[in-house]
């Protein structure tokens, strides 16, 4: 099944037809999971199962299911299917554990497929530690209003801190116009009728997302999961080059201020600053220090004439704040010092500044657990022959690799309100993401599974966690606490207040 606006390739952009049917579909397969199921009034789509148990928290999972324009079939969708997949596959689990499969109603004689309908109640029953809440996050990539995180934020509760509501798409429609028309919103005051779509940080046990790397790591090391340590800390810049504008023909080359060429130095500057190696005073290799200029803008862009005017941004993240901090504060000398050798003034604009996130020790543990103990279940889900291609898919479940995250994703809006998250990541080829090339392994979708549902069986069922493995686990967390107290250790020292910032509001793409 694909749905998309588009023939051909794909695309699902906020409130858009294939959007629509998109959350209407992903709402159904909710309800055949027992879930209570609805759309809110910015497009998330839920689903809930709420324990027998009196107060008890709810484990929050979640992704997005819109695209960029030509994007790839798993970003973002793979989280909602492999957490609709592990819920129905944990209850199913707990069902044959209490020896209830016969409480399941007749079942559809359409569904050849063998996908089981589960009742709410029955569901219900079968949860006795915690609730389970699944949230398909509408406009994570924020294609349409140019602001990323819009579903997850309504839910953290902080849309409006962001002040995302006046963002206008390329119509010129506003956000909360397109929201009175489309998602509902009939409270004159838009702020109460947005603070009603947050969910209450204290009902929450913690949040977990499955999605697939969008690099190479995990392929490159001929593993197919790993769980996410933390994402990357990002700062945004634009910088503007003002220069003499003249003929290319009679000026002649001395005494030129010409701003592209000021840009180019800077350009191959800020590459170098950051691929220094750390004997050369760079940043070390662990920290994850990527720093790229993806746009520029030049004045007047022809042939014949001297660029008077260049543009252009400077993205930089690092799994570490203060190593971020102390690479814009280079980067910004470098700017300084080019311009001035040159003739040309400059002036830098801080467009957007992301902390780093961490993910919680204690779901790291366990998902890591989780992830050592999916063996049986791929044993039972898999073919000989499916096991046979995946070339060691089951060794490769015994080493759980811990990553760092560069690219922002729901899980980092949130965090901002419900800080105990945590990410497993699904291997996938070539690292290539955000085009149609994207693909995961149908063996590596299996394992992500086994391994979400084995996490939610532990925590909502009264499965086994991390009892039934205990070397494994044991080394997991030792594993896992060695780089969350690297990474607290480094925040800790970041103790200098961060460069001034130049703020704006942060309706901008901070993503990807
Ligand atoms: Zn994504």
């Amino acid at each position: 099944m694909q749905i998309s606006d588009t023939e051909g390739s794909l695309a699902r952009t906020f409130f858009s037809p294939a959007h629509r049917r998109a959350a209407e579909v992903i709402k159904q397969w909710m309800s055949d999971c027992g879930m209570e199921s609805w759309v809110d009034a910015v497009g998330n789509v839920h689903g809930r199962i709420r324990s027998i148990r009196e107060g008890a928290q709810a484990l929050l999972l979640g992704s997005h299911y819109d695209t960029v324009l030509d994007g790839g079939a798993y970003d973002g969708a793979l989280g909602i299917v492999v957490g609709l997949a592990a819920v129905k596959g944990m209850l199913l689990t707990e069902m044959v554990q209490r020896g209830w499969v016969d409480r399941l109603p007749p079942q559809p004689a359409e569904d050849k497929d063998g996908d089981i309908v589960i009742p709410p109640t029955l569901a219900s029953s079968l949860l006795t530690l915690g609730s389970v809440h699944l949230v398909a996050f509408t406009d994570e990539e924020g294609v349409r209003f140019q602001s990323t995180f819009l579903g997850s934020r309504a839910v953290a509760g902080t849309l409006f801190k962001y002040n995302m509501l006046a963002s206008r798409d390329a119509s010129g429609t506003s956000l909360e116009q397109v929201l009175r028309q489309e998602g509902g919103l009939t409270d004159t005051d838009p702020r109460v009728a947005l603070a009603a779509l947050a969910l209450d940080p204290a009902s929450i046990s913690e949040y977990v997302e499955v999605h697939i790397e969008q690099g190479p790591v995990l392929e490159q090391r001929g593993l197919p999961l790993g769980v996410v340590v933390g994402i990357a800390g990002q700062t945004r810049l634009w910088v503007g080059v003002n220069g003499t504008q003249g003929h290319a023909g009679t000026v002649p080359m001395r005494g030129r201020r010409d701003a592209l060429a000021a840009a180019a130095e800077l350009v191959v500057a800020i590459e170098a600053l950051c691929t220094q190696p750390e004997s050369d005073g760079g940043a070390p290799e662990e920290e994850n220090l990527v720093c790229t200029v993806g746009e520029l803008k030049l004045w007047p862009g022809a042939s014949n004439v001297i660029s008077g005017h260049t543009g252009f941004s400077v993205d930089v993240r690092s799994k570490t704040d203060p190593v971020r901090h102390t690479a814009v504060d280079r980067l910004l000398a470098a700017v300084e010092r080019v311009c001035a050798r040159r003739g040309v003034a400059c002036r830098v604009d801080r467009k957007h500044d992301a902390a780093a996130v961490l993910s919680d020790p204690r779901v790291i543990e366990n998902m890591s657990a989780a992830v050592r103990m999916a063996e049986p279940i791929l044993l039972a889900a898999l073919t000989a022959e499916e096991l046979e291609r995946s070339c060691g898919l089951l060794k490769g479940l015994q080493s759980v690799p811990v990553l760092v995250s560069g690219a922002g994703h729901d899980a980092m809006a949130i965090a901002e309100t419900i800080p105990k998250m945590g990410m497993m990541f699904v291997r996938c080829r070539g690292g290539v993401s955000h085009s149609p090339l994207e693909y995961v392994e149908p063996e590596d979708v299996t394992a992500s599974t086994a391994a979400l549902a084995s996490y939610l069986w532990g925590r909502l069922a009264g499965g086994m966690l991390s009892n039934t493995q205990p070397e494994a686990a044991a080394e997991a967390v030792e594993e896992a606490e060695a780089v969350v107290e690297e990474a607290v250790a480094a925040e800790a020292v970041e103790a200098a207040p961060s460069p001034p910032v130049e703020t704006e509001a942060p309706a901008v793409r901070d993503e990807l």
